[in-house]
């Protein structure tokens, strides 16, 4: 996304720039998401959820988001709606589809699969797929992002921010297609007792339950809730209908019985009988990257810019560290001030 954004914003501004895309179709991860563009409410509860973040770029995602989202309206992209339907955020949701459609138009001229060798802005959607394989954890994103844009920039001479190994997660049934990644993704860890594979208990999740998919070990746990869990609302749908989900999408639903392991005890556990769901930690997006000011400016170890280079995106780490923030809006909002550095204004 944020390459198109930084495209649409610098053509506007007079320039005529070139979007390379590795993949076969424009988008990247954008395309496969929930679409919901965000923000925390203030910068004391977005350093209050990601306190290992950059302030200053936190800052400017808390004070430009909404003149952004703006922005896309007048580029002429509708929200499906105007607000998250979380009270913890601000934001709207797109239909990705449309998103991605008028934001090529605005930038001009995308070639598809080809792979950049030399570039001025960098948005290649971090290093998910290498972290994942390299980990041996499930990919729930575009299948491109191997850390390209990190390798061009380190060679460059940048320097790298905290939480490297950190990453987005979501728990999955499995290693599902595209069309699955929101449906069948598994956000009830916190109505399920969440156990390892010798049944040891992994604790709370955050609202968001990024927190508690990192720490599955070897990416894997198994999700068991009771009757009344079922029947808790997480967003749109029930626990019951994303057990269904994980089901209709191949993943391993079985009576808690029949897990190989005794449960411990827990509150979670009232009202049997339960159900056990097995998950894997997929990775959306890594947390750490290329660091840059609050320009996108990429920077060396001492702070200084590398000459004319910016990054933005989930290229650009140090924003969401110790916690989970919207990828798309920092791909928005950076994407823009990209744009904006690289021609001066
Ligand atoms: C299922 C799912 C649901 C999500 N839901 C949300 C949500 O509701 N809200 C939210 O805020 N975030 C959400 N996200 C995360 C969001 O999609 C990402 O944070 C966002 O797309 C990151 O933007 P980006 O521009 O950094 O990367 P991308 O959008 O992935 O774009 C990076 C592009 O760079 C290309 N590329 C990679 N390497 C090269 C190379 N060497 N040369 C040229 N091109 C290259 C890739 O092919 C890709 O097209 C979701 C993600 C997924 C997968």
């Amino acid at each position: 996304m944020a390459g198109l954004v930084a495209a649409a914003r610098a053509r506007e501004l007079g320039a005529k720039p070139v979007v390379l895309e590795k993949g076969d179709r424009a988008g990247g991860s954008m395309l496969l998401s929930s679409g919901v563009v965000w923000r925390h409410r203030t910068l004391d509860d977005f350093r209050a959820e990601c306190p290992g973040g950059d302030p200053s770029l936190q800052a400017r995602i808390v004070e430009e988001l909404d003149d952004a989202l703006d922005w896309l309206e007048r580029l002429g992209v509708e929200p499906v709606r105007r607000e998250t339907g979380n009270p913890l955020t601000v934001g709207r949701r797109y239909d990705p589809r449309v998103l991605a459609d008028v934001l090529v138009r605005a930038a001009g001229e995308v070639r598809l699969g080809e792979p950049f060798s030399d570039a001025q802005i960098l948005a290649t959607g971090g290093f998910g797929v290498r972290l994942a394989r390299e980990r041996g954890l499930l990919v729930r994103a575009a299948p491109w992002s191997e850390g390209d844009g990190l390798a061009f920039a380190l060679a460059r001479g940048a320097a790298t921010t905290a939480g490297m190994g950190e990453y987005y997660a979501r728990a999955v049934p499995g290693p599902v297609g595209e069309e699955d990644f929101v449906r069948a993704s598994q956000l009830y860890a916190r109505h399920a007792l969440v156990v390892d594979d010798d049944g040891r208990d992994l604790g709370g999740a955050a609202w968001h339950e990024s927190d508690i998919v990192q720490r599955f070990p070897d990416g894997r746990a198994w999700y068991v809730v009771d009757m009344r869990a079922l029947q808790q609302r997480v967003r749109e749908r029930t626990v019951a209908d994303l057990v269904e989900a994980a089901r209709a999408a191949g993943g391993d639903v079985r009576p808690a019985e029949q897990l190989p392991f005794e449960l411990p005890a827990s509150a979670k556990l009232a009202e049997p009988p339960f159900l056990a769901v097995r998950v894997y930690a997929g990775v959306t997006h890594t947390i750490g990257g290329i660091r840059v000011d609050e320009r996108s400016r990429v920077v060396d170890a001492d702070g200084t810019p590398v000459a004319d280079l910016y990054a933005a995106g989930a290229d650009a780490g140090g924003i969401f560290t110790g916690g989970y923030g919207s990828g798309l809006a920092a791909a928005l909002v950076f994407g823009r001030i990209a744009a904006q550095s690289a021609l001066g204004r």
